[in-house]
């Protein structure tokens, strides 16, 4: 048994096979716009490859950006930066087309579902997921499944209100989690205060770690990001959260963060795992592998 596996972003779109045991064969990404003149080049990207390896597939799982309905599989909003993807059914689209089952979810979803089962959450059955990027995505993981709301918009935590009267945001309201917890926001900042581009990877380099400015920028960024999850500490009380990123990976943030939310809660929440994500790039897709052999397991030609 073998599955075609995607994760579609704004900018890159990853792809690669996963055997049965979960394993990923090869991976590759191409960038989101290779197909930007037909009418809808997310949908054109992912049929060129269905196309390019057919018979060499089982099932089709696809990890988006988006909030999707999770039965219908249909795009219900959040895409508005990738031209006409918005209510696009790919499930209606590629089902028949390639009469192999697919399962659809949101990007954030289908990372929490890989680290569930493959990686840093691997035997829980209850966890919170935060990725922190361009914005902040949030997953609710409860009794060995996503929580999705009723209308599968649930855990978006970026968009809690953590400062009243506070900045704008890309959802157009103010005061958001992510308009001052997001990894982009960080960067930037850093960036204008010392006056030349910096990503994330640079800012943690040794020698950056002795500028007060930076030392500064990163203790801000920490104490707004420890703010979100101690809210979700009281709402959840959880014994574990998960922090996805490429910037999780600096040890020193993890631990900090730790330490920042640790601070703030009652001995009741103490007991709360904060963990970084273990699966980086591959959790999308492993996340989006597994459901799709999840509909495979009822499905009948
Ligand atoms: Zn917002």
């Amino acid at each position: 048994m073998k599955i075609i596996a995607f994760d579609v972003g704004g900018t890159a779109i990853k792809f690669g096979l996963v055997d049965e045991n979960f394993n990923v064969l090869f991976s590759e990404e191409f960038p989101t716009n290779t197909y930007k003149d037909t009418d809808n080049m997310v949908l054109r990207a992912m049929e060129a490859k269905l196309k390019e390896y057919e018979g060499q597939y089982d099932a089709i799982g696809i990890s988006t950006a988006g909030q999707i309905n999770f039965e219908t599989s249909e795009i219900n909003d959040g895409v508005g930066n990738i031209p006409n993807y918005n209510h696009t059914n790919l499930r209606a689209a590629f089902e028949p087309q390639f009469n192999v089952p697919v399962a659809v979810d949101n990007d954030v979803n289908c990372a929490a579902i890989g680290e569930a089962h493959f990686g840093a959450a691997k035997g829980e059955s209850d966890f919170l997921c935060l990725t922190y990027g361009t914005g902040v995505g949030g997953c609710i993981y409860i009794n060995g499944d996503v929580y999705r709301g009723s209308k599968y918009a649930g855990g978006e935590f970026g968009h809690m209100a953590t400062h009243k009267d506070g900045r704008p945001c890309t959802c157009g309201r103010i005061g958001c989690y992510e308009a001052y917890a997001a990894c982009r926001v960080f960067t930037a900042s850093v960036s204008e205060r010392m006056g030349k581009p910096m990503n994330g990877r640079e800012i943690f380099e040794p020698e950056n770690l002795k500028n007060p400015i930076i030392m500064e920028e990163i203790n801000n960024w920490e104490d707004e990001i420890a703010l979100g999850l101690r809210n979700l500490c009281y709402i959840f009380n959880p014994s574990l959260i998960v922090l996805g990123g490429g910037i999780m990976s600096e040890d020193m943030l993890i631990k900090d963060i730790r330490e920042k939310v640790d601070a703030q809660l009652e001995d009741n929440y103490k007991h709360v795992r904060i963990e970084k994500a273990q699966l980086r790039n591959k959790a999308g897709m492993l996340g989006a592998a597994w459901l799709a052999a999840e509909r495979l397991k009822n499905w009948s030609k």
